[in-house]
């Protein structure tokens, strides 16, 4: 083999491909070991530590909201689906900006919402935070009556907790085809929105309270097309009322 200008940019380029990863993995190491382990999450903060964004833990055991939701859907959703995201964005931001020390999903949401070049990343973070987020918004034995301070803020803005339990029903019932239901503080006043796919009001600027999937995914093993059924079920027994009080500011 002699020394063509062909072979010394073959070798070029193949130390090159040696060295890049090697050069992200450094870069990538550097700086972050003060990054507390793990993700950290009260509603809405879940930042990268040094080796990845974490699946945080269920806040339950599979079987605990049974027999509203199975340890089989559970399993799915949590293990299969919710994992799938993590490990996608993990993935797609090797080597980006968005796997920089202290990057969060919600920096991430923010910067690539609405751009089509960064549809990928940004649906797997938006999905990564709306699940670790669902599933704090579900509690065994929920729904009764939301703390006093919450409850309050409902009958301004929905007049009863029912009405309200209602509009949330109504949007996660019509939503048409993938997406979330909401419950959000939007200024002073409390809203229902609906989202599809993995779009999530943080982007618009609102602050969610608690998140209904219906992503069919969410209830297909147990109640197949019984969207409305699920939902009622979720609301009437499940819904974490403390938790969305807890994410009131
Ligand atoms: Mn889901």
């Amino acid at each position: 083999m002699g020394y063509s200008i062909n072979n010394i940019k073959k070798t070029a380029v193949l130390s090159l491909a040696i060295l890049l990863p090697w050069l992200a993995y450094a870069e990538q190491s550097h700086g972050v070991t003060d990054e507390k382990e793990g993700g950290t999450m009260k509603s809405d903060t879940i930042t990268r530590n040094a080796a990845a964004y974490a699946l945080p833990p269920l806040p339950y055991t599979e079987n605990a909201l049974e027999p509203v939701i199975s340890a089989k859907t559970i399993g799915f959703h949590y293990g299969k689906h919710h994992k799938g995201y993590v490990d996608n964005l993990n993935k797609l931001v090797e080597g980006t900006v968005f796997s920089g020390p202290g990057m969060t999903l919600e920096k991430i949401m923010t910067e690539t919402a609405g751009k089509a070049d960064k549809a990928a990343i940004f649906n797997n973070a938006a999905q990564a935070w709306n699940h670790a987020f669902y599933w704090k918004s579900l509690v065994p034995n929920g729904g009764s009556e939301p703390p006093a301070e919450l409850k309050k803020k409902i009958e301004a803005s929905f007049g009863t907790v029912e009405a309200c339990k209602k509009e949330l029903a109504d949007a996660a019932t019509s939503q048409f085809g993938s997406g979330w239901a909401w419950l959000v503080q939007d200024g002073a006043a409390l809203k229902v929105v609906k989202t599809s796919n993995a779009d999530t009001p943080i982007t618009k600027g609102m602050n969610p309270l608690l998140a209904i999937d219906v992503w069919e995914h969410a209830y297909y093993l147990d109640y197949q097309n019984r969207r409305a059924d699920h939902v009622n079920s979720v609301l009437d027994k499940l819904i974490n009322w403390k938790f969305a009080a807890d994410n009131l500011k």
